[in-house]
């Protein structure tokens, strides 16, 4: 930890992450200069800092501010490289790193470093659970939970961190090394920050750029844009099927988990539902198996861990009916996958904030909704979308508690009933966790 003393280091953008690696370096030593947008009065953060001697510059970006000669740039993930002063920074060749890079830097702990399109969330909080239930003494950083830099200096040797790490944090990595790497899978997501499939892909790829050959990286074989990362990794390839490939290093079919081809856990345990869901359960159940975990923690967590919050998370059994909230869907690829998910006919509450998005890649999907209510901004799109799709009972709700209860009046036994809006929240909500919250309400007083 003494690399950082002295240096000038300049941290652009607070939030969370930013106030945290400022936080840090300026406790190891570092000369921490802050900038960001949001004038003082309504920065919290930046006056926190300024309170701790940080030299705290606000309410805009100064040009000549790079004058000044920084060794580093720890920059907010959410900044865009299109951003200008980021292009002056890579003009002037000053390195440009997210907070994860830091993080690394100090952490005594080893690191799970877990990137994927989507199920990052999940997986993470799965091996979590793992981890805790065998007794590995695990540190969770990411998207909930704690900002890497803050967990990183409480680390020992004896932790391991388990860290969610998205597309823009690996973008600024520099030597960022994690003992085991994990790759959900890569779909076409995050195009507008990325530009396209391949600039996006080498981000994600960074998450084993600097893995040598005692480190492991667990990755999804079936997509086959991941199998061309992992082709190029130097760390011992643990690749994962569920499409039942059994000569991979984990997998599944139908009734089984297979570790090495052996079966290992049966799939009647599991009470995550779906597909996809499987693709975390795999993750994140080898990255347990390699750091010891004992199988009965593994059998432990997947036969009680019903969701995360808000990401297809069971809410209530009622009248025969089970209420899933799946509100952090904020795209048609999540809710695509909650769809491909049940057997059982579903009752479907979807719509929010119209960002003028197509419905249309649902549409294959739809097959097994019995029934849709449609529920903000894009309601009337999305009911007229549902009625071509063949649909008939099709309503549209005014608020949360009557969207439940219109889907509970269209329900009969065995069926579910599933919030998956496909759109983000902002229309009517502060959060999809508002939102989310919102719907378990109505539904706890169904
Ligand atoms: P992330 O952290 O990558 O955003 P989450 O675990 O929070 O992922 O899940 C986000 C959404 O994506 C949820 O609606 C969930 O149902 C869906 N999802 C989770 N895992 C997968 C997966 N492996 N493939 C496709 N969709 C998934």
């Amino acid at each position: 930890t003494e690399q950082f003393k002295g240096q000038k280091i300049l941290v652009l953008g607070l939030a969370k992450s930013g106030y945290a690696a400022a936080k840090l370096l300026h406790s190891l030593g570092a000369e921490v200069t802050v900038n960001d947008a949001s004038p003082l009065e309504n920065n919290a953060e930046a006056s926190a800092l300024l309170k701790e001697g940080v030299r705290v510059i606000c309410g805009g970006h100064p040009t000549d501010l790079l004058d000044e000669d920084f060794t580093v740039i720890v920059k907010n993930p959410g900044i865009p490289y299109t951003n200008s002063m980021i292009q002056q920074a890579i003009e002037k060749k000053i390195p440009i790193w997210t907070e994860i890079e830091v993080a690394y830097q100090i952490s005594e702990a080893p690191i799970v470093g877990i990137t994927g399109s989507n199920g990052k969330t999940t997986t993470t909080t799965l091996l979590y659970h793992m981890l805790s239930i065998g007794n590995e003494k695990p540190l969770i950083a990411g998207n909930i939970g704690t900002v890497a830099c803050s967990v990183a200096q409480e680390a020992k040797e004896e932790n391991v961190i388990v860290l969610e790490a998205s597309s823009f944090q690996l973008m600024g990595v520099e030597t960022f090394r994690p003992k085991i790497a994990m790759i959900t899978n890569l779909y076409d997501a995050h195009l507008d920050y990325h530009g396209n499939f391949e600039a996006y892909s080498q981000a994600k790829a960074q998450i084993t750029a600097h893995q040598i050959d005692d480190d492991f990286l667990i990755y999804n074989a079936d997509q086959a844009p991941v199998r061309e990362i992992a082709a190029r990794s130097n760390a011992i390839k643990i690749p994962f099927s569920v499409e039942g490939k059994k000569d991979y290093g984990i997998s599944a079919d139908e009734h089984e988990i297979y570790w090495n081809g052996e079966p290992f856990i049966s799939r009647s345990v599991i009470k995550l539902p779906g597909k996809h869901n499987l693709e975390n359960i795999l993750s994140a159940a080898a990255a347990a198996i390699l750091l010891g975990c004992e199988k009965s923690a593994i059998i432990d967590v997947l036969s009680s861990f019903t969701g995360v919050k808000h990401r297809m998370q069971f809410v209530k059994e009622l009248h025969g009916r089970k209420y899933y909230n799946d509100s952090k869907a904020t795209n048609t690829l999540a809710t695509k996958s909650a769809l491909a998910a049940f057997d059982s006919p579903i009752v479907l509450i979807a719509g929010g904030l119209d960002r003028g998005h197509s419905f249309e890649e649902l549409r294959p999907y739809m097959d097994n909704v019995k029934a849709v209510v449609a529920l903000g901004e894009t309601k009337k799109r999305f009911a007229e979308f549902a009625q071509s799709c063949g649909i008939k009972s099709v309503e549209e709700a005014t608020t949360m508690e009557h969207a439940v209860q219109l889907a509970h009046d269209l329900s009969s036994e065995k069926d579910i009933i599933l919030l998956s809006p496909a759109s983000a929240s902002w229309d009517e909500y502060a959060s999809f966790e508002v939102r989310g919250d919102k719907f378990i309400d109505a539904v706890m007083s169904l």
